[in-house]
């Protein structure tokens, strides 16, 4: 592989009849990331995978998988790539062992004496080593992800791909297959699609926004989280909390300083804003307590919550 780039796609488009399902998308994807690409339903996020993997052709740009041409060297691709589409469908009476060792047939390009222990250890990877010989009808929503992943993982891929992987789970099944994706992680590169914010707060450390057909937003996922308004601290006081905010106005690296009610009538919660976090860091918790009547109850970062994120991004129509 040429470096880190497992997928790089140039100006991706695909439009269908007047439909623009995808336009011009410019997308990074870097080796051993879990990207998250995320996006509303009707997004273009199903279109983009299908280009991806060469199961469509685009209508406009290119991509390039593992500096492949996605049209041209489609087969390459997926002799390398772990596909779960959206809705897998099984044989549902046969276990999950023996689906296993269907896909195995079709997937699995090593030596044929190490099928049966690959498949053990694909099986134990997605935690299913104690259900491998059951039938799948008898299996929740999260427990066929997660043999879909297995079955994906089966021929060691230098790339996964997951089509909306926890969407349809209860919250116990989606917890177990994001645990399942951030395990695997060591293994290969993940790219996988949803439309749940949550589920890409919890397991991504790359995301890319995408609406109605186009790239909103592409960054570390810290990056996104930070905001563009800079670091916030909050901090709870006893009191009115007069003092502090006095001690902290002025200071050059505050940009601003606001009290927000209480609960508890007693205290007071501020919101510090700092555009210098390592002087935050050093400074913030001694200037208040520099006051000896002040009693400080809590204080921590505030974490911007993606859902907050995304809809500065998509209402405000701003791209990064
Ligand atoms: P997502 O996966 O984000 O839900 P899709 O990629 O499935 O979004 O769909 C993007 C847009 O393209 C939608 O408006 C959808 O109706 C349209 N679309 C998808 N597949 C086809 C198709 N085969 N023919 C016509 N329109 C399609």
């Amino acid at each position: 592989m040429n470096g880190e780039m497992v997928i790089q796609t140039t100006g991706l488009s695909k439009q269908y009849k007047d439909i623009k399902a995808l336009e011009g998308l410019n997308l990074h994807v870097a080796q051993h990331s879990i990207f998250g690409f995320l996006g509303p339903n009707g997004a273009g996020k199903s279109t983009a995978i299908k280009l991806l993997l060469g199961l469509i052709r685009p209508t406009g740009g290119q991509a390039a998988i593992f500096g492949l041409d996605s049209v041209k060297d489609s087969i390459a691709i997926r002799q390398r790539v772990g596909y779960l589409a959206q809705d897998p469908r099984y044989y549902q009476h046969m276990t999950a062992r023996e689906t296993m060792r269907f896909a195995a047939r079709f997937f699995y390009k090593g030596p044929k004496e190490a099928i049966e222990a690959r498949i053990e250890e694909t099986l134990t990877l997605v935690g299913l080593e104690n259900k491998a010989d059951r039938p799948i009808k008898g299996f929740s929503g999260g427990e066929r992800q997660r043999l879909g992943i297995a079955q994906a993982q089966v021929n060691y891929p230098d790339l996964l791909i997951l089509d909306e992987p926890a969407a349809a789970l209860d919250p116990m099944g989606r917890r177990d297959v994001l645990e399942v994706m951030a395990r695997l992680r060591k293994h290969t590169t993940i790219f996988y699609s949803t439309h749940i914010l949550d589920d890409v707060q919890r397991v991504s450390d790359n995301v890319a926004i995408l609406n109605h057909g186009q790239l909103v937003a592409q960054a570390p996922i810290e990056e996104l989280l930070a905001g563009t308004t800079g670091a916030a601290y909050t901090l709870t006081v006893r009191g009115d909390g007069r003092a502090a905010q006095q001690a902290l106005q002025g200071q050059p690296w505050v940009t601003a300083v606001s009290g927000h009610p209480n609960h508890t009538p007693s205290h007071t919660t501020l919101q510090i804003n700092v555009n210098d976090e390592a002087a935050a860091e050093d400074q913030l918790l001694r200037l208040v307590l520099a006051n000896r009547q002040t009693a400080v109850t809590a204080f921590g970062r505030k974490k911007y919550d993606l859902e907050e994120v995304f809809m500065q991004i998509v209402e405000g129509g701003q791209a990064k």
